[in-house]
């Protein structure tokens, strides 16, 4: 996550940093038992099973996976971009656009899709102006977004027009764009204090590339329900799989689809091998040959602890009657209020 200040995700009514928020969710998976490796995949293989996942360190062998690679913006590569990347440079005109940076300024979109425009409708909202600078001779965007655009006071569009560079003031602050005019070749500054692409992203997908179902750009074509690919047991989550939405909650949300479907396929496919945080020893006792895999038999009619639950309810079309027992059962948490609404039916 390259984010800056998230000021949108829900929980967090001050804003949080992108790298806290990360922190926070890293810390959340670790406690429920997640291993985390900070390092580059840089060979996947969907097409023998297991997978085979392959980094410079080590080997992972996998029954399934979910692809959470993100998209990168594309950026134009002026000479001072650098220099001025999130402070005047944004590629998400949601995200930044209200920030202090903005607010009131004259502001300028570069690109002629559907991003873009709609990017530059967005920011008249807190811009006292924007500008459009679009390459070609007319917009790309579809014809509606066409007319808002070009009906928009608070807009001007500037066809056959490139941004060359950046301009900055004596403060060091961004104050202008150097642009060129495609068809004569002039040469003049603009002055904005802002300037955001819409020049679309690049889906991180080139690892499973002849692999899995792309669409024409790289995105992960994936089923919206269930977030599964064209290659059973692949799941994809995040902006890899979405070129529409590309907020942290939207990726937050399609990541918890993956991991529910990875768990469902697991549990069908009998796959599925469970795994224990490592238990305090007064715990311990306690737990023991309630809750493991040895010794399960479906056909039996009582059971105990989180597997059996787990394997009945996602693999056995019987009638389930849960006893709740501990508070840190997670399945017996979801089925206690259902369990309770049917008790407090009368019984005809
Ligand atoms: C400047 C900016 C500001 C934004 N502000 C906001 C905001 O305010 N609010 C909001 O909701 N959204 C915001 N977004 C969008 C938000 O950051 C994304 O929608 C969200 O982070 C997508 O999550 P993701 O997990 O799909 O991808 P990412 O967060 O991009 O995570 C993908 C991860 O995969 C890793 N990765 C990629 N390839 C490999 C590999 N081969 N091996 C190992 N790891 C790999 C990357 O290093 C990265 O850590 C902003 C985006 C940008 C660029």
């Amino acid at each position: 996550m390259t984010t800056t200040e998230v000021e949108n995700f829900p929980g967090f009514p001050d804003g949080i940093t992108g790298p806290d928020l990360m922190d926070k969710m890293r810390k959340q998976a670790e406690r429920w038992g997640a291993e985390l490796h900070q390092e580059d995949v840089e060979f996947i293989d969907v097409k023998s099973r297991p997978f085979v996942i392959r980094s410079s360190d080590r080997e992972v062998k996998s029954h399934s996976v979910i692809i959470a690679t993100g998209a990168t913006a594309k950026r134009l590569r002026l000479p001072r971009e650098e220099e001025f990347w999130s402070r005047g440079i944004s590629a998400c005109a949601i995200c930044d656009g209200a920030s202090p940076l903005y607010k009131g300024q004259v502001l300028a979109v570069v690109g002629g899709g559907d991003t873009a425009t709609e990017e530059a409708i967005y920011l008249t909202k807190y811009a006292c102006h924007v500008h459009l600078l679009v390459r070609r001779d007319q917009l790309r965007a579809s014809k509606a977004m066409q007319d808002r655009v070009l009906n928009n006071p608070n807009i001007t569009v500037h066809f056959n027009t490139e941004a060359v560079d950046v301009v900055g003031n004596t403060k060091g602050q961004m104050s202008g764009i150097q642009l060129r005019r495609i068809d004569t070749g002039e040469e003049k500054v603009l002055e904005v204090k802002g300037l955001f692409y819409g020049i679309g992203h690049t889906p991180n997908s080139q690892l499973l590339q002849g692999q899995i179902e792309l669409d024409s750009s790289g995105y992960i074509l994936v089923d919206e329900g269930t977030a599964k690919t064209s290659v059973d047991g692949v799941f994809a989550a995040g902006d890899v799989q979405d070129h529409e939405w590309r907020q942290a909650v939207t990726a937050a949300g399609s990541g918890c689809i993956a991991a529910l479907s990875v768990e469902r396929y697991l549990v069908s496919n009998d796959l599925l091998v469970e795994f224990h945080q490592p238990v305090r020893e007064e715990k311990k006792k306690e737990i023991e040959g309630k809750d493991v895999e040895m010794g399960f038999d479906i056909t039996h009619t009582k059971h105990k602890g989180q597997y059996a639950l787990r394997k009945l309810y996602h693999g056995s079309p019987r009638l389930i009657l849960v006893l709740y027992t501990s508070p840190t059962c997670g399945p017996c948490r979801t089925l206690k209020p259902i369990l309770n609404k049917r008790q407090a039916k009368p019984v005809a």
